[in-house]
C-alpha cells in the first residue's frame, strides 16, 4: 500500500508565529491556564478544534465572490438548499450561523420542563441549549462506548436497551425527539452504523418518536461505515450519506466541520409545523429564511463544501491522517481512545497521568504542558468541560477523563504531524511531573470556554 497523499496543492499559505518555552510559560499564566483564553498568534499548531478552522478550497473561495447578497430569494440560497436537500432528503432546510442556533432553535420549540432529550452522547453546545430549554438530556453510550482502550468498530452507537427503558421509563409523550451525534464527538470522534441508526429509528418509530441527527459529521462516519459495515464496501458515501439520513426525521448541522467552512450551519426537517414554528424564531433572531444569519457568499461556499466533502479520495485521506497520528503515538505507548476517531485523537488522560487526581484535572494537567513545552494547543474534555458538583458541593465526573487533538480539515501536512507526535511523545515520557491544577473562577454554563485554574 503506498502512502495516502494530501489530495490538494497548497495555492495560499500563512505564516506560523513562532514562540519560546520561556515566552509560553508567560502566556499560559496570563491565560489563567485555560487554552480558551491564548491568543492565537501564540500558537504554533492549533488542535484546539477542527470547528470553523478548515482551509477552504480554490472552488469555494470562487464561490465566495459570486455569492448573491440579496435579502430575500439569493441564488445562493438555493444553492444551498439544493445541495442540502440533495444530500439529506429533508423537506425543509433552514440556514443558521452556526450548529447551535440551529440546536437553540429546534429546542426552544420541543424543550421546556418535564421534557427528556435522549443522545448517543450530547455535545457540549447541544447539552446546553436542552437544558436552558429546561429540559433534560441523557447520553446513552454503549459499553464499549466508554472503555478507551476497547477496540470496536462503531463506539459511537446509540446504547438500544438502555433507551428503550429510559422512554419506558419516562414516557414517550415527554421525549419530543432523540438524537443521534455522527460522528460521536465527545465520545471519541467514534462512528455510529447504519444497523444502530436504522435500529434506533425502528425503536423510536414504535413510541412515535421523532429520530434528528446531530450530523455535524456525517462525511466522516459515512466513511467509516464504508471502511468497517458490511454491504457498504462499494457504495459511494453519498449513497452511504442519504441512507443515513433516511432514517431521520431531521437533523442540525455545523457547517463549521463537514461542511469545510469557516462559519455556519442549518437545521433540517420534514415536519411542517416544526418548520414554520422554526422558521418564525429563525427571523427573530438569525434573519429570514433564505440567510438566517449568513451572508450568501457563505452559503455559497457551504453547497460547495457539501460536495467536495463526499469525495474518496478527501475522506481516506482525513480519516488516514487521524489515523497516522494515531499510530505514532501508539507505537510509543501513549494511551490513546482506540481506535482512533475521524477528526481528533484523544489522549487517555486517566492513563496518561495517572498519578493526578481526577479532581485535580489530568487532562487540562496534560494540555498545559503540550502548550508550554510545544506551543501546540488542545483541549481537556473530561472534568474541566464536563464536571457538575453534588449537593456537598463534591466534584461528578464524566465517564472519560480525555484530551483533543482535533485536526482541522486541509491545513496541516504530514511533517506538522509528526512534529505533533514528537512532542506528545516527549511530555508522555515526563508525564511524573505534571501536576494538578484546581480552578479559581467558573461560570455556570460551558465553564471551560472561561475558567481561571492554578497550577496545585
Ligand atoms: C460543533 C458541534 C456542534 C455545535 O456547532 P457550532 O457550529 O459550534 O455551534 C454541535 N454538535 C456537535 C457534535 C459538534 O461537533
Amino acid at each position: 500500500m503506498k502512502t495516502i497523499i494530501e489530495p490538494f496543492k497548497i495555492k495560499s499559505v500563512e505564516p506560523i508565529h513562532f514562540t519560546t518555552v520561556e515566552e509560553r510559560t508567560a502566556i499560559l499564566r496570563n491565560a489563567g491556564y485555560n487554552p480558551f483564553m491564548i491568543n492565537a498568534d501564540d500558537v504554533l499548531i492549533d488542535l484546539l478544534t477542527d470547528s470553523g478552522t478548515a482551509a477552504m478550497s480554490a472552488k469555494q473561495w470562487a464561490g465566495m465572490m459570486d455569492g448573491d447578497e440579496s435579502y430575500a430569494g439569493a441564488r445562493s440560497f438555493y444553492r444551498f438548499e439544493n445541495t442540502v436537500k440533495d444530500i439529506t432528503r429533508f423537506k425543509y432546510i433552514i440556514p443558521t450561523h452556526q450548529g447551535r442556533a440551529a440546536e437553540r432553535i429546534l429546542f426552544s420549540i420541543v424543550g421546556e420542563k418535564g421534557r427528556f432529550i435522549p443522545n448517543n452522547t450530547h455535545f457540549d453546545t447541544t447539552r446546553a441549549n436542552v437544558e436552558f430549554s429546561g429540559a433534560e438530556a441523557f447520553d446513552f453510550p454503549t459499553e464499549e462506548g466508554v472503555h478507551p482502550d476497547v477496540v470496536a468498530p462503531f463506539k459511537g452507537n446509540m446504547n438500544l436497551h438502555a433507551l428503550e427503558q429510559f422512554i419506558r421509563e419516562k414516557g414517550a409523550a415527554n421525549i419530543p425527539l432523540c438524537m443521534i451525534t455522527v460522528t460521536n464527538n465527545s465520545g471519541g470522534g467514534q462512528p455510529v452504523s447504519m444497523e444502530n441508526i436504522r435500529e434506533t429509528k425502528k425503536l423510536l418509530s414504535n413510541y412515535h418518536i421523532p429520530l434528528f441527527l446531530d450530523a455535524c459529521r456525517f462525511a466522516e462516519n459515512a466513511f467509516f461505515i464504508k471502511k468497517r459495515e458490511k454491504g457498504y464496501e462499494n457504495k459511494t458515501p453519498k449513497e452511504i450519506v442519504q441512507e443515513m439520513f433516511s432514517y431521520a426525521d431531521g437533523c442540525t448541522m455545523s457547517a463549521k466541520k463537514d461542511a469545510i467552512v469557516n462559519m455556519g450551519g442549518f437545521l433540517a426537517l420534514n415536519d411542517d409545523e416544526l418548520a414554520t414554528k422554526a422558521r418564525n424564531l429563525l427571523i427573530i433572531t438569525e434573519g429570514f429564511s433564505t440567510y438566517g444569519g449568513l451572508a450568501g457568499r457563505d452559503l455559497e461556499a457551504i453547497a460547495q463544501g457539501l460536495t467536495e466533502v463526499l469525495d474518496e479520495h478527501y475522506l481516506m485521506y482525513r480519516l488516514r491522517s487521524i489515523e497516522y497520528l494515531g499510530e505514532k503515538l501508539t507505537s510509543a505507548s501513549v494511551p490513546i481512545l482506540q481506535p482512533p476517531g475521524g477528526h481528533a485523537i484523544y489522549l487517555d488522560a486517566r492513563r496518561f497521568a495517572s498519578h493526578i487526581p481526577v479532581h485535580q484535572y489530568p487532562g487540562q494537567a496534560i494540555v498545559c504542558e503540550l502548550y508550554r513545552s510545544a506551543g501546540i494547543r488542545s483541549v481537556e474534555i473530561g472534568s474541566v468541560m464536563f464536571g457538575k458538583y453534588d449537593a456537598e458541593g463534591k466534584l461528578i465526573s464524566p465517564p472519560m477523563e480525555l484530551v483533543r487533538l482535533a485536526i482541522p480539515r486541509r491545513v496541516y501536512t504530514q511533517s506538522h504531524i509528526d512534529y505533533v507526535s514528537e512532542c506528545v511523545i516527549d511530555v508522555f515520557k515526563r508525564r511524573e511531573d505534571l501536576h494538578g491544577y484546581r480552578i479559581t473562577y467558573e461560570a455556570p454554563q460551558l465553564r471551560h470556554f472561561t475558567a481561571r485554574l492554578e497550577p496545585l
